[in-house]
């Protein structure tokens, strides 16, 4: 199974975040929380002793606000388990401002072994306009420490057509980020246009300029050995995120802490993102997936990732049109869409289910 925790902390809160989350955090509020966190997972695992350990994803918010002395204690629970030999990949998420050798040493100790870090942006006017934490000179330096080890597996967060960005801000973004360290793994988000304040509007680049940061992105990336697995994310061979790829193929997964997600056997739930109602045990949604559903999801994730089994369309006269119009090509019986109308999914999935 692949497991999330979520810590729901940060020291200031992005103006486009919609992750639930806590900007105004104090000890008590981090011990509390880490005491709740703890008992879920050990209620867990005392229900299911013999569970397998895949991949430990520790996300937010962010993780690394955490002591590594935090993470410790939370990550020996997941060490005195009988399945834990079978573990492959531990994440930490982090912020450019939290790097320091001495963490990383610390940390690495606990068998992180990939490590996610948030630039979003080297460009610092825009930075400051989000409101993120970090300067492009944060972000450098910790790009040195970062190269030196002893992590080997890092992955990168860009953000295309963040306000106050330039034509091109993704691969210039990208050339200085090489200068600084060869990480094995990228991603490359859109905001979604409902994550945009109002008074952002005049600011942001034309949906045209953040499809071409996009592309070029996606070339550049390619041109140094990397694939792209999913719509955001790249990595060059044997470096794909093996959690994330757990949520795009139906595997199980157990999210820990506030408004976590699980998805077990053919049940999804969200735990509650209210602090009391975390601590209380409640949950926000739960609902059990119906045949159709997961077909409707396979297809969806299906169409981010590895394409679509032919049989799981019905809708054949549709799927000739749009191969017909270059949205789609169909190759060894599995159904993509094409670099170039890769920004119509949406409009791609409504037609087909
Ligand atoms: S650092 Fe990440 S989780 Fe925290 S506020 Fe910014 S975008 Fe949200």
């Amino acid at each position: 199974m692949f497991f999330y925790l979520h810590i729901p902390f940060c020291r200031q809160k992005c103006l486009y975040c919609k992750f639930a989350l806590t900007p105004k955090f104090d000890e008590l509020k981090v011990r509390i929380y880490i005491d709740a966190l703890k008992t879920e997972i050990e209620e867990f695992f005392v229900k299911n002793p013999e569970v397998s350990i895949e991949t430990i994803y520790f996300g937010g918010g962010t993780p690394s606000v955490l002591t590594s002395g935090q993470i410790s204690e939370i990550f020996d629970i997941f060490r005195k388990q009988k399945g834990f030999s079978s573990i492959s990949e531990i994440t930490l998420e982090s912020n450019p401002e939290d790097i320091t050798p001495k963490y990383l040493a610390e940390i690495s100790k606990l068998w992180v072994n990939r490590l996610s870090l948030g630039v979003q942006t080297l460009n610092d006017e825009s930075l400051r306009m989000v409101g993120r934490a970090d300067s492009n000179e944060s972000i450098f330096r910790a790009l040195d420490i970062l190269a030196k080890g002893p992590i080997e597996n890092i992955s990168i967060d860009l953000i295309a057509g963040l306000p106050g960005t330039v034509p091109w801000q993704i691969t210039a973004d990208l050339e200085q980020i090489f200068s600084h360290i060869t990480p094995k793994h990228v991603s490359i988000y859109m905001l979604e246009d409902e994550s945009y304040p109002e008074e952002w509007k005049s600011l942001l680049p034309s949906e045209e300029t953040i499809r071409d940061e996009y592309l070029s992105g996606m070339e550049w990336l390619q041109s140094r050995g990397f694939h792209r697995y999913e719509l955001s994310n790249f990595a060059l061979p044997d470096f794909e995120s093996k959690h994330n790829q757990s949520y795009w193929n139906h595997s199980n997964y157990r999210g820990f802490g506030l408004a976590a997600a699980s998805f077990v056997d053919t049940k999804r739930f969200t735990n509650s993102s209210s602090f009391t109602g975390y601590y209380w045990g409640e949950r926000q949604e739960e609902e059990v997936l119906s045949p159709e559903s997961r077909r409707i999801e396979r297809i969806m994730f299906g169409f981010r990732t590895s394409g679509v089994a032919l049989n799981e369309l019905d809708n054949m006269n549709t799927v000739e049109k749009f191969q017909r119009e270059g949205l789609l090509e169909i190759r060894e019986n599995k159904v993509f869409l094409t670099s170039t109308w890769i920004f119509l999914i949406d409009h791609i999935i409504g037609e087909l289910i």
